[in-house]
């Protein structure tokens, strides 16, 4: 796996040394501190409306497929800083009441 940079710089026309990358330094301290410690794997089967997009149809079915769902933070689009399960919660009731309806739709 590559590893993290311990620091960034970022260029400006004109910037002749007026700290910003040292200001960016800090910053990125901070949150490689924050991306180490969270651990809230997301996004690896994202949604998106076009199956050029991403895996997974707003539905959480996999794009092609009626019937193959993935009710997971793989299925996020972006990421908070932390807290992930509340947002899982969400998407699992949400596709719960589509299977239902679906059921129920079948069954008459
Ligand atoms: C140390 C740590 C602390 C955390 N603390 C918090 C917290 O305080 N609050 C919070 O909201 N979130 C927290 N999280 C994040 C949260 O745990 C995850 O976001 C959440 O578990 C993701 O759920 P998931 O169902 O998408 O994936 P997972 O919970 O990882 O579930 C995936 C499941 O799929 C199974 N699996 C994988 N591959 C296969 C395969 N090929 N065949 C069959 N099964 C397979 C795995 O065994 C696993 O059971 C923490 C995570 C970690 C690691």
């Amino acid at each position: 796996m590559r590893s993290a940079p311990t620091s960034i710089s970022i260029g400006i026309s004109g910037d002749s040394g007026s700290g910003v990358s040292s200001t960016c330094s800090r910053t990125w301290k901070g949150l490689r501190g924050q991306l180490l410690d969270g651990y809230h794997q997301a996004g690896t089967t994202r949604m998106s409306d076009r199956p050029e997009d991403g895996v997974l149809n707003p539905q959480l079915a996999v794009h092609g497929f009626e019937d193959l769902f993935v009710a997971s933070s793989s299925a996020f689009v972006t990421s908070g800083q932390a807290n992930s399960t509340f947002m899982i919660l969400v998407l699992a009731l949400r596709l719960a009441d589509h299977l239902d309806r679906g059921l129920r739709r079948d069954r008459g």
